[in-house]
């Protein structure tokens, strides 16, 4: 039988679909919507939900104080401020991280401190923390990623060695256990995202949470202007709190779905799972993060293989550049060399996670799809060439 043609070559994709729809539709945040309108809580500065969603994510966490705030963005220039990030402050963060995290130090006058990722997790590398501790570190950010946890505890010990508050950014994944502790109950401070397209979602939003009532405090002043500076609505709460209550079933059936796709891509060599779980860690997947070495696809390029399983219908995307391959080196201290940042920035894939929580055959699917496009590798790279990000990459480092 001829080999079925990619869709990326003209051919039907796997997936005629197309890539699910995010956020799913949800009876229960229905029928929240359904019952601002009947009150007319939809307009109202304030009312039950916020203090509701805080009490409910206060209890989830086990912490004292909820935050609620704009945005996953605002929620970590928030815990900076929180814990006294000030300027000429350092904040140490590994060189993979998302951008606006580095951004957020920056926007402080503080310096980012970047440090090296760990070889097989690709989360940041803990055990670098100690050697760039300096007399000016201020904090230290720590951010789970990709389905992959930071080793929290190690960092907690070394922070609270130095007398240093740690930062612990889960927006990636909420609900998720880490050593007994609820992701972003390690640090001083965590940050929630209720981003559009995260587990959580509102279209925009997000939370500090923290058992420092210092930094509670001084979060407070901060955001309280006789008004509020970066607020979350009534109407963005009402709808968080159904979501809130099925987070724990969801992230188990989206664990299910990456065990399974862990299963299913046995075997297949250049495709492979950033972290896989560990005895204590229950992980919750944002974006499943796979290491991707094109040599095994016969040269097919990162971002044409990426490229190619959306055609498919499969949400797979680049990971993020490394932070010191995009800013200028006056801007951040890097810590070390920074070199398994450099191999992620090239060959991290991740899989956008609605497919996790798909019914019927979509696991199956980017099996399948992976397959198809592995087949094909040869002939999508001589037809195609480079993606263009990879020409940018290339060029970029001439
Ligand atoms: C999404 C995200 C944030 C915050 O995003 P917002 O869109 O501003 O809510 C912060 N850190 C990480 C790691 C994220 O993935």
């Amino acid at each position: 039988m001829a080999k079925q043609l990619p869709a990326i070559l003209g051919g039907s994709p796997v997936r005629p679909t197309g890539v699910p729809c995010w956020p799913q539709e949800d009876p229960l945040v229905r029928a929240a919507l359904l019952k601002m309108i009947e009150s007319s809580d939809w307009g109202r500065y304030h009312g039950p939900h916020i203090p509701k969603l805080c009490q409910r994510l206060a209890d989830y966490h086990q912490v004292e104080h909820v935050l609620p705030c704009s945005s996953g963005t605002a929620a970590v220039e928030l815990a900076l401020r929180g814990v006294g990030v000030a300027a000429g402050d350092e904040v140490i963060l590994a060189g993979y991280d998302f951008k606006a995290n580095f951004q957020n130090i920056l926007r402080l006058q503080a310096t980012p401190v970047l440090i090296d990722i760990d070889p097989e997790s690709w989360q940041m590398d803990v055990t670098r923390l100690e050697a760039s501790v300096s007399t000016r570190t201020r904090a230290i950010l720590i951010s789970h990623l990709h389905g992959g946890v930071v080793d929290a505890p190690l960092a907690r010990q070394c922070a609270d060695r130095h007398g240093i508050p740690l930062i612990e950014d889960a927006c990636q994944n909420p609900g998720a256990m880490l050593h007994g502790r609820v992701s972003g109950t390690w640090g001083d401070v965590g940050v929630l995202s209720f981003g559009g397209s995260k587990l959580l979602t509102a279209g925009r939003g997000g939370a500090v949470i923290t058992a420092r009532s210092d930094v509670a405090e001084r979060i407070k002043r901060y955001i309280h202007r006789g008004n509020e500076a970066y607020p979350l609505s009534e109407m963005q709460a009402a709808i968080l709190v159904p979501q809130l209550e099925q987070l724990d079933d969801k992230n188990d059936l989206r664990r299910h779905s990456v065990s399974r796709l862990h299963d299913g891509l046995q075997g297949l060599e250049g495709l492979t799972l950033i972290q896989i779980p560990t005895e204590c860690v229950k992980p919750t997947y944002y974006k499943v993060g796979f290491r991707y070495a094109a040599e095994k696809f016969a040269g097919l390029p990162r971002d044409r293989f990426a490229e190619s399983l959306r055609a498919e219908g499969i949400a797979f995307d680049a990971g993020f550049r490394g932070l010191h391959l995009i800013h200028g080196s006056r801007r951040f201290r890097a810590a070390d060399p920074l070199s398994e940042v450099t191999c992620a920035d090239a060959k991290v894939l991740t899989l956008h996670h609605p497919i996790l929580l798909e019914e019927g055959s979509a696991i199956e699917d980017v099996i399948v799809a992976v397959h198809k496009i592995r087949e094909w590798s040869t002939e999508i790279t001589a037809r195609l060439g480079p993606a263009t990000r990879d020409v940018e990459q290339s060029l970029s480092r001439l």
